[in-house]
């Protein structure tokens, strides 16, 4: 594919919840645009959301995506399977290059650039953590689904600040019991962080464990003892992939987060991000929202 010397208006970068809706508000604008995908959306690893508005009886990352996906087509979206392999500023906008089937170049020019790349999470060190996830052995997100571990026993295993958010949120918001622990390095609450832990009840199992194994419906941390849970939490944070947006200069936080202001616009004049490449809550309606409004100030700057 070729697209030199045809500047399109815009180019979506990520093909997740935030990129579709982008997608979808573009389409409906009538404008010229293309979305790339590389098709690893966090969605994808959803088993069921029960949190998404007007979905009362639940629905699956992937048929999430699904939906979007044909709407957006619906109205005349192209999406492209690929991976946007480089960002640079050009005079007319943003030129992307794009890698498809691990060799192919192409490279397309637009005015604007919406990255919603999304982020990693950083998996248990645990064999088969994909079938851990779909039977929600292993959750991700505390916001997403606490709901549904409701009067559990929750393990939480994360470090420093996260895990011990995590576990609080856990402890005070849903679960019956929770048990903050760790991989790799010791646990060493300050005095500070200890008195939380007792304030909610959480149980602290200091050492690190050295696996996760799921048997029977329930979760197994293997360490110098055994413990059981109904689910653990990982909390060993995300990758934020934010890189192309630093390429052009776009200001992150410490962690990678983009920084965005009130129309979902980065440091970078022209260059947009949504969803969960951007700091804040990694929510799907979060992101979706982002999205709607990078969308329409990019359409507004058109006479
Ligand atoms: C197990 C689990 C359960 C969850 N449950 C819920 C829930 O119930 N409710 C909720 O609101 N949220 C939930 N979440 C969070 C939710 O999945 C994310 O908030 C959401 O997917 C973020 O959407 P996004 O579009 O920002 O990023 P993503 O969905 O991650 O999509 C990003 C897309 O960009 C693509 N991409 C990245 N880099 C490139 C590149 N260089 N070139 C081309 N494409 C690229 C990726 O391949 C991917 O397809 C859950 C997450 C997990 C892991």
């Amino acid at each position: 594919m070729t697209e030199t010397g045809d500047v399109l208006d815009c180019v979506v970068i990520g093909g997740g919840p935030a990129g579709l809706t982008a997608a979808l508000y573009l389409a409906r604008f009538d404008r010229r645009f293309l979305v790339i995908d590389h098709g690893e959306s966090r969605a994808a690893w959803i088993p069921e959301s029960h949190n998404i508005p007007l979905l009362t009886q639940g629905i699956s990352g992937r048929e999430i995506l699904r939906r979007q996906r044909e709407h957006a087509e619906a109205y005349g979206a192209r999406i492209l399977q690929g991976k946007a392999a480089e960002l640079s500023k050009t005079s007319a906008g943003f030129a992307v290059s794009i890698e498809r089937s691990g060799a192919e170049i192409s490279t397309v020019e637009a005015r604007f650039a919406i990255l919603a790349t999304g982020v990693a999470d950083i998996p248990p060190r645990m064999p088969e953590v994909e079938t851990a996830v779909a039977q929600s052995l292993i959750r991700y997100c505390p916001i997403c689904d606490g709901y549904e571990a409701k009067g559990k026993n929750v393990g939480v295993v994360g470090f420093g600040s996260q895990g011990l958010g995590e576990a609080c949120f856990m402890a005070r918001t849903y679960a019956a019991k929770v048990t903050l622990l760790s991989f790799r390095e010791p646990l060493r609450p300050s005095r500070e962080e200890l008195q939380r832990l007792a304030e909610h009840g959480i149980r602290l199992i200091a050492e690190p464990i050295k696996s996760l194994s799921c048997e029977g419906g329930k979760i197994t941390a293997n360490g110098a003892a055994r413990y059981e849970f109904d689910v653990v939490y990982s909390a060993l944070g995300v990758r934020y992939r934010s890189d192309l947006a630093a390429e052009v200069g776009a200001a992150r936080d410490e962690a990678g987060a983009l920084k965005v202001g009130d129309h979902a616009e980065t440091t970078v004049p022209g260059l947009y991000a949504a969803g969960d490449v951007t700091q804040g809550l990694n929510q799907i309606v979060v992101g979706m929202g982002q999205a709607a409004r990078a969308a329409t100030h990019i359409h507004n700057q058109f006479k």
